[in-house]
């Protein structure tokens, strides 16, 4: 093997460190982007995420390829909701209906309007609670595409503030916007 060719298998292993196995759900996670790309994808995460080169980009991902034989680029697979993070991967503040703990989302207006059209009944209180969540691609994931992984620490609800007669209304987001702030989500919250 000439000196240029391993220098260059050199520079791949050192790219190829950037990213850590998740083997059962067939991705790579990467380490300083918290986010995890399949195979087919490496390419294209090192030259937008990361500046390389398309060519040497491409050599990244083929010579990552060929360690992972196997693996697929579209394995479509999510974790379960509630088991423990999947390593490397973002984790980040999410919301999820209370009543049937099945829908998880980064809005609450869509909580609401799930919650609505599900028929979950009158909104008492508060129609949210907050989850630590995951997604391949991190915070900007799409609903379908978020989990809940496991609390570290205890469940933190909002409560429910009893005696209101009015109609659901403001006086329900400033319970909810109040719960939010408690965990620390604030005002990056949609509540329209
Ligand atoms: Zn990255
Ligand atoms: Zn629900």
């Amino acid at each position: 093997m000439s000196d240029s060719d391993k220098q260059m298998l050199e520079l791949l292993e050192e790219w190829s460190t950037l990213f850590i196995d998740n083997a059962k759900y067939q991705r790579l996670i990467c380490k300083e982007c918290m986010v995890g790309v399949t195979v087919g994808f490496i390419g294209k995460h090192l030259k937008k995420k990361h500046g390389v080169k398309m060519d040497m980009a491409n050599k990244v991902e083929k010579h990552i390829r060929a360690s992972h034989w196997g693996w697929v680029d579209c394995l479509g697979l999510k974790p379960e909701d509630g088991k423990r993070a999947q390593e490397g991967l973002d984790v980040f503040d999410g919301i999820r209906c209370k009543f049937c703990r099945n829908f998880n989302s980064r809005s609450v207006v869509e909580v609401e309007e799930h919650w609505k059209l599900m028929g979950h009944g009158e909104m008492k209180g508060c129609s949210i609670e907050a989850v630590p969540m995951q997604s391949w691609v991190g915070r900007e994931g799409k609903r379908p595409e978020l989990w809940v992984v496991e609390k570290e620490e205890r469940e933190k609800d909002c409560q429910v503030q009893k005696g209101h007669t009015e109609e659901f209304g403001d006086w329900q987001l400033e319970i909810i916007k109040e719960g939010l702030k408690r965990v620390g989500l604030g005002d990056e919250w949609v509540v329209a």
